[in-house]
């Protein structure tokens, strides 16, 4: 993937933070036709610009500002979940040795002082962005699983995280299925592996064409186990979609005659869904969640079993 080209591609949007609007209209006469800028002349105004979307890419943070000043606005970014890994660079008239140390200790990626050459920072911004875009490239690909191409664990479990803390707050249901493939082993043991690989990838790909909206996710969770996270999903609607999964798997019809429950591949399907509480441990329902596949081995396989808490 040639990332100079994807750099091209969208624009990456800048935070600018100056109280001085002069100080604003420079950095932003200079940057404006490569970047979407957004604007603020105070710290408490960047904090919030920083979490609304469109989320900046980068921010430019001028030190000495009334109020709350460019370190102390660093600090709060650190602090919040959302806004933690965005880099800031320092823009002061601030020029001494100690200053540029402690901006730096406080986590900002440059530093930068005035009078500056334009152009240099032009060149700085724009090696900061790229380093930014490949860095995402990087965490991207260990997101995914490499056989299925679908989201992997470890992506399950930030997402899965993230979506019970949002739902808690909304105070909506969320739903989690474990999916796990029936007789696998039988499957590789006759068929081959190279054949138990290809089966892996053709469900994750049904799994993936039954997810509709946007904020549901799919990842294989293991071996032939898959996961799915349902936010803003009722237990009906979350058996509905398992029904759906297991229609278009018998459909799809991939042969397996070493199955005792069917000529096909088969799951079975652990679902469980709550109302997101403090009270809830998302692992307690993770367990839930395979305990119910758990019970829909036993009986019988290619099946679902849901509760609730
Ligand atoms: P059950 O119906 O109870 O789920 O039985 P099972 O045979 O599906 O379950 P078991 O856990 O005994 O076996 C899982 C098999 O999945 C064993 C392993 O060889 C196979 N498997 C796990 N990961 C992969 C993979 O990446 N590729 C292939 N080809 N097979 C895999
Ligand atoms: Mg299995
Ligand atoms: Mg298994």
């Amino acid at each position: 993937m040639n990332i100079y080209a994807d750099f091209t591609e969208t624009k990456s949007t800048i935070l600018l933070v100056d109280d001085e609007k002069i100080n604003l209209k420079v950095l932003s006469n200079l940057l404006k036709d490569d970047y979407v800028l957004k604007l603020a002349i105070k710290g408490e105004q960047a904090l919030k610009l920083a979490q609304e979307a469109p989320i900046p890419d980068l921010i430019i943070l001028d030190v000495l500002m009334p109020e709350m000043d460019g370190y102390q606005v660093i600090k709060l970014l650190k602090a919040n979940e959302i806004t933690r890994n965005i880099p800031v660079i320092f823009v002061t008239a601030l020029n001494g040795s100690a200053d540029e140390e402690q901006g730096l200790k406080l986590g900002a990626v440059d530093y930068i002082t005035k009078p500056y050459s334009q152009s240099i920072v032009k060149i700085r911004v724009r090696n900061h962005l790229l380093f930014i875009r490949q860095f995402k490239l990087f965490e991207n690909y260990s997101y995914i699983d490499g056989l299925t191409g679908i989201p992997n664990r470890r992506r399950f479990e930030e997402y899965f995280a993230q979506e019970f803390k949002r739902i808690l707050r909304s105070q909506g249901v969320l739903s989690l299925a474990m999916l796990d493939i029936d007789y696998f082993k039988q499957y590789n043991d006759y068929y081959g592996h190279a054949a138990g690989d290809k089966a892996l990838q053709q469900v994750a790909k049904l799994l993936q064409k039954n997810l509709k909206r946007s904020t549901d996710l799919v990842a294989r969770y293991g071996g032939e186990e898959f996961v799915l996270v349902l936010p803003d999903t009722s237990d009906e609607q979350a058996v509905e979609i398992a029904h759906q999964i297991l229609l278009d798997l018998s459909t799809l019809n991939i042969a397996h005659e070493f199955s005792s429950v069917a000529q096909h591949i088969t799951l079975s399907i652990g679902i469980i869904s709550c109302q997101p509480t403090n009270q809830i441990n998302r692992n307690a329902l993770l367990k839930q969640a395979d305990q119910n596949l758990y019970s829909a081995k036993a009986a019988g396989r290619n099946r679902i079993i849901a509760s609730q808490t």
